[in-house]
């Protein structure tokens, strides 16, 4: 079975993870401060702060943006179902909007007509690594005042047209290290943010950092990163060119592989200078294909995949707690319906790659031949 995600660990994250376990200092000591340091200046910002998860790291970066029960936030639809919690714990209400067809990403326009009296500000995702267009969002957010945190959760490596680093734009930015990420602490998250003070506090239990041991001068939540888990980033971080080099080599195989598969929708090359930071690899199935089937037929072929992603609004919960319902984005339904991982991995090689594809073609040629 070719499996959909495998993290490259080798010599020295053991060596790096073997220097932390030797040190003793397990938790808040000087291989955290070296991680984020590192990731940081890897990045062009001033500073970081590495988070238990993404999900914590989204969670710290809402609150310290600002936002109340009640209140709402512009995002997607067409995400990892957390982006949207994140709003949803503070209290206030996730306001989706359509997406754009060819880059996944919210659609600027739809954004702005989403953006109602309580809104406090916007979350776009850059899905799959495509660098959503916060030029176009940072204009509304101007004009309405509201303020962006980026999930950026899948998009270490993505670059916009001016030559940024997604995260790099002076908002709140949030990176996630899940063993199938760019780069992997096993569990893990960083958050970018000029309110550094107040986030490292928050995830120690609201410990300011010149208190004493125990003492605490705000709400807050475990959601420290151990430096065990940090010594994999480090280890990780070093190897993080090597890594994005092997998995946008493998997408161009892909792509040349699925090319001539009729009906199924690739992921969007590049365009206007975005430079996406290759996370998955998503295929549109042919329209009328049955997802689930071809899933099945997948699997009976030794090929792993998974539906990706589904529509959050159509999610039980939020269809229960938020009264959503078929048909409110249509784009980003018809994308969720048909949109399949495949798998996808730095070592990933060419023979692999091929299977895939053949069965593939041999999974949609059925449909056509079901079909007619
Ligand atoms: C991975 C991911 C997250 C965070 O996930 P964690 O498992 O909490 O690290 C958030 N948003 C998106 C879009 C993701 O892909």
């Amino acid at each position: 079975m070719i499996p959909l995600a495998q993290p490259v660990v080798g010599a020295r994250e053991e060596e790096l993870v073997l220097e932390v376990l030797r040190s003793g200092r397990l938790s808040l000591g000087p291989m955290l401060a070296r991680f984020e340091r590192m990731f940081a200046e890897r990045l062009g910002v001033p500073q970081a702060s590495a988070v238990s998860s993404g999900t914590a790291g989204l969670h710290l970066a809402v609150r310290a943006a600002g936002i109340e029960p009640g209140q709402e936030v512009v995002t997607s639809p067409f995400s990892f179902v957390a982006s949207a919690n994140c709003v949803v714990y503070e209290g206030a209400r996730p306001v989706f909007c359509d997406i754009d067809r060819r880059t996944l990403n919210i659609d600027p326009d739809a954004a702005a007509a989403a953006v109602g009296e309580n809104a406090a500000g916007l979350l776009p995702v850059h899905i799959f690594g495509y660098p959503a267009d916060l030029p176009a969002l940072e204009r509304i957010a101007q004009q309405r005042g509201l303020w962006i945190v980026e999930d950026a959760c899948e998009a270490l490596g993505a670059r916009h047209g001016d030559g940024r680093p997604v995260g790099a734009r002076g908002h709140q930015a949030v990176f996630a290290f899940y063993a199938n990420k760019q780069i992997t602490t096993g569990e893990g998250g960083m958050v970018v943010s000029e309110h550094k003070e107040r986030i490292d506090s928050e995830r120690n239990q609201g410990r300011a950092p010149d208190m004493g041991w125990l003492d605490h001068d705000r709400l807050g939540f475990n959601y420290r990163l151990s430096d065990v888990a940090c010594a994999l980033g480090v280890a990780q971080l070093e190897r993080l060119d090597d890594l994005l080099a092997a998995r946008s080599r493998v997408a161009a195989r892909y792509s040349e592989a699925l090319a001539g598969i009729e009906g199924l929708e690739l992921p969007c090359p590049d365009e206007g200078g975005d430079v996406r930071g290759w996370f998955v690899y998503v295929v549109q199935l042919p329209q009328g294909a049955d997802r689930d089937t071809a899933i099945k037929a997948l699997r009976e072929r030794g090929v792993d995949s998974k539906p990706y992603l589904p529509a959050i609004h159509l999610m039980s919960f939020y269809r229960e707690r938020f009264g959503h319902r078929e048909g409110e984005f249509p784009v980003a339904e018809d994308v969720a319906r048909r949109s399949i991982a495949l798998p996808f991995f730095p070592q990933m090689t060419e023979s692999q790659v091929a299977e895939v594809a053949e069965a593939l073609e041999q999974v949609v040629a059925g449909y056509a031949t079901s079909r007619s």
